[in-house]
């Protein structure tokens, strides 16, 4: 591929009580809900998304909340810490507003790099780094401002069963840098300037298990449709056999797992979550792709009424 992939597109996890979710990632991170609508395959539970203003790839937490389901086990196979990325300065501001909102935090150093750790209500491992790269966040929500808001991910700490494979397929295939290890962790860098600092944890030996408080699959991002069928073909030629092409509605998405057993998915910018609601309304209202709007009355039956913080 003459272009490496730039960074993470979204990362999905599964998680539990809706509102709970969203209490959560709009009230404490001050994360904009961008879009409301169902798992596609799986159309009684809510797929949401969290992001910047406008929805922007990189920024896009999602999450399925499987109400009253039992608890995964974070372990190898998955991503074990999602990293989000605040400006330069910004980490005493977000030490003060978790204390305030109640999070328990720990703090220490990766990389030379502070880094805030913390747990969403439903076991998902978090953390908060901060850097000067990336464009700052126009959504703001609270006294989060534009110096203080998250940008979007930093990135993410792979639980792999085999770093060396998952390391080989982020360089050699991807096109991933590596940059360098400290302690337990590798380090590997993309062009991109959100969501492209990946770590391997190599310590984790543990398999995960998919349950409330895990992730469910990291994506990757795709310029557009070619660009996505062009890496088909190339993750093919290293014998990683993607799923057929899928509409999201709000990208396109191909699916792999990685030798380390992480599912990879490969998703599209275009056309991202602006086209079927203004910016001013995202994720104001439930969202059905057409092939669901007949089931719209019994969908609106099943999922739990969701209330949006506003500060
Ligand atoms: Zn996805």
């Amino acid at each position: 591929m003459d272009k490496p992939i730039q960074g993470i597109h979204h990362i999905t996890a599964i998680v539990g009580n809706p509102q709970e979710n969203v209490d959560f990632y709009v009230d404490v991170l001050g994360l904009r809900l961008v879009k409301k609508t169902v798992n596609f395959d799986d159309p009684g539970t809510y797929h949401l998304y969290f992001g910047d203003k406008e929805g922007s790839p990189s920024t896009i937490m999602t999450t399925f909340p499987w109400d009253g389901a039992a608890k995964g086990r974070i372990g190898t196979g998955q991503v074990g810490v999602t990293s989000f990325v605040v400006p330069t300065g910004a980490i005493p501001f977000w030490e003060e507003r978790l204390t305030k909102k109640q999070c328990y935090f720990e703090k220490g150093t990766r990389f030379n790099q502070e880094v805030v750790s913390f747990t969403d209500p439903h076991g998902l491992k978090l953390e908060i780094v901060a850097r000067d790269q990336g464009p700052k966040s126009e959504w703001s929500y609270e006294e989060i401002t534009k110096d203080t808001a998250i940008k979007g991910f930093g990135g993410a700490i792979l639980y792999t069963s085999s770093p060396d494979k998952t390391g080989e397929l982020l360089t050699e295939v991807m096109g991933l840098e590596k940059v360098g290890t400290d302690g337990n962790f590798v380090r590997y860098q993309a062009e991109g300037e959100l969501g492209n600092v990946i770590d391997l944890d190599t310590s984790v030996t543990e398999v995960g298990t998919l349950g409330v408080g895990t992730i469910h699959h990291i994506a990757w991002r795709a310029e557009d449709e070619q660009n996505q069928l062009d890496w088909h073909a190339h993750v093919g030629k290293y014998g990683y056999r993607a799923t057929e092409v899928m509409d999201r509605q709000y990208f396109k998405a191909i699916y792999f797992r990685e030798q380390g057993g992480l599912l990879f998915e490969i998703a599209t910018d275009p056309p991202g979550f602006l086209w079927d609601e203004s910016v001013e309304e995202l994720g104001t209202s439930l969202k059905l792709p057409p092939w669901l709007e007949p089931a719209r009355e019994k969908i609106e039956n099943i999922v739990l009424p969701i209330t949006i913080p506003k500060g």
